[in-house]
């Protein structure tokens, strides 16, 4: 048997013969990261048989568990981009879903500084920008020299609705939801190839333990696959004209004596929010994620990057000393070439429906639920 039967996330879908074992489902869902449970979970009440396929054998061992955990406000986004709509809906219902289900937070607030003018014309774009994304609580406010002194800037914008939440306990739980409205987690077992058919996308599985392989007839594919998506999305459909582009980020361990209460952001560069400070629900501080282009998803720690990150830490903060710094861990950007906005691409395939969710970097935790409405409505407005 192909399909991960000894796991208490499977429960049986109708079968049908043929010469690789076949089994018919509603909707499938590529990638048990936290859009693929997010998407999963809202799909839930759609569909009488719905399945979420995960290569690990746990959800969320990749991106969803490598990152900082920060609640986003939404002060940084194009006004009118898909991230401005997502970051801002998603962190409302986070918020909610947090308090509901007694999970852990901490609405901390940030300081963004500014250490030159010509980041402070930059902080004052991000002030006017969240202000016209209808971010209403965000403000000019220095106060951080006084509670920080250790930190050196020029100006500071204070936003209290950023936060920080136990992601992991978060993911769980809508895995719980899902599951609970009938869905079935597949772990352990990757998706290899699609084709189409007249039944619908034909999708071989291997079941990566024992290497036995399958079909999964559905008639609507979500891929979520994170660092894997734009692989799946030319498998749905040839020629998709996305380049990823993999952006890796180290995050070190603060390992001194102050403490702080707030998250401390500097000014954005063009392919981070900057090297920030950021508290866990401990109270522990840790530093990142620093930001570089990579060929290949490895997680190891490249050394000679430390002195650069040490100098960025330092420019706000200019006390830190390397031995306050000990390597903590690192997580990669599923980004997309030239384009900064999430991409939710949906369409048609001989009347099977797809949705391919690209270029899901941060803030995807925060956006989560949000993300989930919109791939919702794309089905219906497929239909
Ligand atoms: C350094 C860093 C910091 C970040 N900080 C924040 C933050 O503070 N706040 C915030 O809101 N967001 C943040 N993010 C963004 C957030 O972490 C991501 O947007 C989110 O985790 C992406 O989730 P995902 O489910 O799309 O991808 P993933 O978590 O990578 O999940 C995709 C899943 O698909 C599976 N998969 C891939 N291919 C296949 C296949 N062929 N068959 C079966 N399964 C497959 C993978 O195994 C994986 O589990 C950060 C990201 C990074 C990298």
């Amino acid at each position: 048997m192909c399909l991960n039967l000894n796991s208490k996330y499977y429960r049986s879908p109708k079968k049908i013969l043929s010469k690789l074992e076949k089994f018919e489902v509603d909707c499938l869902v590529v990638g048990g990261g936290v859009s693929g449970i997010a998407i999963a979970r809202e799909l839930s009440s759609r569909f009488k048989s719905i399945f979420l396929i995960e290569r690990n054998n746990q959800i969320a061992q990749e991106t969803s568990s490598r990152n900082s955990e920060v609640i986003h406000a939404g002060m940084y986004y194009e006004q009118g981009s898909l991230k401005s709509k997502l970051c801002l809906m998603g962190k409302e219902l986070l918020y909610d879903y947090l308090e509901e289900r007694n999970i852990d937070f901490n609405r901390c607030g940030k300081y963004i500084l500014s250490s030159t003018d010509r980041e402070t014309e930059t902080l004052n774009k991000i002030y006017q920008n969240g202000v016209n994304c209808g971010l209403e609580d965000l403000i000019y406010d220095n106060t951080a020299s006084s509670k920080y002194p250790f930190l050196e800037f020029k100006e500071a914008i204070f936003s209290p609705s950023t936060g920080i939440f136990d992601s992991h306990s978060f993911i769980h739980s809508m895995s719980r939801d899902f599951q609970g409205a009938g869905g079935n987690i597949i772990l352990g077992n990757e998706i290899l190839n699609i084709d189409e058919s007249s039944e619908g996308f034909e999708v071989l599985v291997e079941d990566k333990n024992t290497k036995n392989q399958f079909l999964v007839t559905t008639r609507i594919l979500i891929n979520s696959a994170g660092l894997n998506a734009v692989y799946i999305a030319n498998l749905i459909c040839e020629g998709n004209m996305h380049k990823e582009e993999f952006v890796k980020g180290e995050y070190y361990t603060y390992k001194g004596k102050e403490k702080l209460e707030n998250l401390i952001y500097p000014t954005p560069t063009q392919n981070s929010l900057g090297l920030h400070a950021t508290i866990d629900l401990g109270k522990g501080i840790r530093f990142g994620p620093s930001a570089y282009v990579v060929d290949e998803i490895d997680y190891n720690f490249s050394s000679d990057k430390k002195s650069l990150f040490l100098k960025a830490v330092q420019s706000y903060w200019p006390s830190i000393k390397e031995h306050d710094l000990s390597p903590g861990y690192t997580g990669i950007r599923p980004k997309l070439k030239g384009e900064s906005d999430f991409v939710v691409d949906s369409g048609v395939v001989s009347d099977n429906q797809y949705v391919n969710v690209l270029g899901y970097a941060s803030p995807g935790l925060t956006s989560s639920l949000a993300l989930a409405i919109e791939v919702s409505e794309r089905i219906e407005d497929a239909k």
